[in-house]
């Protein structure tokens, strides 16, 4: 973010390198159940990222010191496969890993009916097998179907999408291009039906009327968002064996 570059991020068409609107989304799909073992899961294809969720719980939380006696624990853990970017990603936790589980941990419990469950865990893996950019908010996106999937009972079905400005212009959704040499950068997770927001974050500069605008994109984005989730549940539960 920030990096100063002479790429041409927006053409004279207003046109994104990708070809793309400012307020469009990359193309997304969406499976429901897709791993065997695991009590939900779920993958996404958002642009060029390639995620998978699988939820297991709730189970009884283990370190025991860790259970919480009127509520579940939510542990989101995000990582990157090695093969995931251009540049060999060293395996195993790092600084941005744990960041990111921690607030994709702290989002999804937003929307869990904790007080449900005493003792337990509610354990999210978030697998990215291929990044290119809004990784954290893909993995929100499809760890809600995996928690779906588990039969997990939720105040929504949590969205994650980002928008930012690029070339000075508020857009939608940003490539790895336009997150490297962009200007700035806003991941949010929202709650559909209310509006509420789980998750926002925000990485280099804007006015608060671009801020405004980013925002109001991103509202607007998680709606439709939202029914691409719905529709990949029905077609899990209306699949003929
Ligand atoms: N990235 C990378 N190597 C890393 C971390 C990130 O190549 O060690 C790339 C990856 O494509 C990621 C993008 O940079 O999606 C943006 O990373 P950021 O930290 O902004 O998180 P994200 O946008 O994926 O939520």
């Amino acid at each position: 973010m920030g990096m100063k570059s002479d790429i041409k991020l927006i053409d004279d068409n207003g046109l994104r390198i990708d070809g793309r609107l400012p307020n469009q989304l990359r193309p997304i799909k969406m499976k429901v159940g897709v791993l065997q073992r695991a009590d939900g899961s779920a993958y996404i294809e958002w642009g060029g990222n390639r995620i998978m969720a699988a939820v297991y719980g709730p189970r009884e939380a283990y370190p025991k010191h860790v259970q919480e006696p009127d509520k579940a624990i939510v542990r989101a853990r995000y990582s990157m496969a090695a093969f995931s970017v251009d540049e060999r990603k060293r395996p195993g936790p790092d600084r941005r890993s744990i960041e990111l589980g921690k607030v994709i941990s702290e989002a999804l419990e937003s929307v869990i009916f904790v007080e449900k469950y005493p003792r337990t865990s509610i354990d999210v893996y978030i697998e990215v097998l291929q990044a290119d950019a809004g990784t954290r908010v893909a993995g929100i996106t499809v760890a809600a179907l995996a928690l779906a999937d588990a039969g997990i009972p939720m105040r929504d079905l949590i969205v994650g999408c980002a928008a930012g400005k690029v070339d000075g212009v508020v857009v939608l959704d940003l490539n790895k291009e336009e997150d490297n040499y962009g200007e700035a950068d806003v991941p949010m997770a929202i709650l559909p039906r209310t509006k509420e927001i789980a998750l926002l974050q925000m990485d280099g500069d804007m006015t608060y009327e671009e801020l405004k605008a980013a925002m109001d994109m991103t509202f607007e984005a998680t709606q439709s968002i939202h029914k691409m989730q719905i529709e990949a549940l029905k077609r899990k539960y209306m699949e003929v064996e």
